[in-house]
């Protein structure tokens, strides 16, 4: 019996906002613990939050990216629930109202479009966190992470198997950091998922039961705990049981899940309307601003890399899968010196194993998209060799010099005069009768040894492509 796995998205990705969602204190990652709290954020009683307008500015720009309804009246609502890294024992959310709707994502699976319907986007704050230390027989908690804003993206469970749902992952995040909301630092935990996944027989209309598993932090994680969890469920049936609603842990080490309890729904929270904030309302105007604000989208940058600047599907995606790439091949095509093929090549090659080894952005080094630009135009004219540009681009990034200033110091112009040329091919052809003899006799590949030493004889300079057309004609002659 052939089964069908289904899986829906809950993703909590962390934004960028400089201070926390209800007080001033800062939102940074990696500060000593404690630090960044205020009564606020620590949860005591008393205290009044006040929303921070960023946070909504920048849920309405991601529910514009994934085409969501966006309700200009929504509320805020109390999650109650009791764990140590919450210490007011409940969190600020959205409940019915939440900000966006209704929105979809395309996604690319094995070069196929396939479209997520979007359930909500709803704002909410984050909760502290539990430290472990081998040191110390108990629990240690640190706050700072309290009231660091998030959105939650919540899908249809529209996805089909793993690769669906690494490919809408990788799609979301490629979106927060197009849009600047998000840091997307996985391994800082800025983006963390809930999955909910349930199995049901080919050919059946009906869902089956489905488990949620929780905050699992990585996209790999992700993948392999889909797996694991639909082939748990299919082991479960298969055997004639049944699968029971239940939440279960990720162990992304141990590669199995474990049953945590069993689900809970939303009455269980006991949701109710936050009486300290107010009700969010934003004017139409607004609505319209941030939508006109949103850059182009990852998915459109594809489509036009392809079709209008003739990149290969594959080479289009891996550079707009990068900020940075993406911003450099932009800003060098919009100088038009090259060809953006060309350009591209150069990206995917020597630019992104700078990058890797240095894990420097581009953006900070001296190879503005002007230098790279006309480095490339240089190569293209010929008036260096592909090799000399490698030397070239090395002198850029580490002198911070400009292409035409290392051609002229490097003397590295290759000669393309074809008088030149010529003088060099008929003092090689004189020192070296035998071989023009061989050619004569039909030995082809005297050629190349003749080209070779009019190469070494101008030291390099040479336009290899002209020299060989210089050679042949006076050979044939
Ligand atoms: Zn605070």
């Amino acid at each position: 019996m052939k089964y069908e796995t289904i899986v829906g998205l809950e993703v909590h990705a962390e934004l960028s906002t400089d201070s926390k969602i209800y007080c001033d204190c800062k939102n940074a990652f990696g500060m000593e613990v404690n630090t960044q709290v205020c009564p606020i954020c620590m949860g005591m009683p008393g205290t009044l939050p006040t929303l921070n307008k960023k946070v909504v500015e920048y849920a309405v720009k991601m529910g514009h990216a994934l085409g969501c309804t966006i309700n200009t009246v929504s509320k805020q609502d109390r999650k109650n629930y009791f764990y140590p890294d919450l210490p007011k024992a409940y969190q600020i959310s959205q409940s019915d109202i939440p900000l966006c709707e209704n929105g979809s994502l395309t996604i690319l699976v094995d070069g196929v479009e396939k479209t997520i319907g979007v359930t909500r986007i709803h704002i909410e704050e984050d909760a502290g966190k539990l430290l472990h230390d081998d040191s110390f027989a108990g629990s240690l908690v640190d706050l700072n992470r309290c009231g660091v804003p998030l959105i939650e993206i919540v899908s249809e469970p529209d996805m089909r198997s793993s690769a669906d749902a690494k490919a809408y992952l990788e799609t979301i995040r490629e979106i927060l950091m197009y849009l600047g909301i998000s840091d997307c630092k996985m391994q800082e935990g800025s983006i963390r998922c809930d999955i909910n996944v349930s199995v049901r027989k080919e050919g059946d209309t009906q869902f089956g039961t489905r488990v949620e598993m929780k905050n699992v932090n990585s996209f790999s994680g992700a993948v392999r705990a889909i797996e694991y969890e639909a082939q748990r469920q299919i082991e479960v049936l298969e055997a004639g049981g049944t699968i029971s609603q239940e939440t279960r842990r990720w162990d992304d080490a141990q590669g199995k899940n474990f049953l945590l309890r069993s689900k809970e729904d939303a009455h269980d929270y006991r949701y109710f309307p936050e009486p300290d904030l107010r009700t969010i309302v934003i004017s139409p105007e607004e609505v319209a601003r941030l939508k006109d604000e949103l850059p182009e989208l990852p998915n459109k940058k594809l489509a036009r890399y392809v079709t209008e600047l003739g990149l290969s599907q594959k080479d289009a995606a891996l550079i707009v899968e990068n900020l940075d790439k993406s911003m450099l091949f932009d800003e060098t095509v919009a100088l038009g010196l090259c060809q953006p093929k060309n350009l591209s090549n150069w990206i995917l090659g020597d630019i992104s194993k700078y990058m890797n080894e240095t894990s420097r952005s581009i953006l900070d080094t001296p190879l503005t998209p002007k230098r790279l630009g006309s480095l490339i135009q240089s190569i293209e004219q010929g008036k260096i060799s592909n090799a000399s540009g490698k030397i070239v681009f090395d002198a850029i990034l580490h002198e911070d010099k400009d292409p035409e200033t290392v051609i002229q110091e490097k003397r590295m112009a290759q000669v393309s005069d074809a008088d030149a040329l010529t003088q060099i091919a008929q003092q090689v052809l004189q020192a070296n009768e035998k071989s023009v003899t061989d050619y004569k006799n039909g030995k082809t590949n005297a050629l190349g040894f003749l080209v070779g030493q009019c190469m070494k004889l101008s030291k390099g300079q040479a336009n290899p492509a002209m020299m060989k057309e210089i050679i042949t004609a006076l050979l044939q002659q």
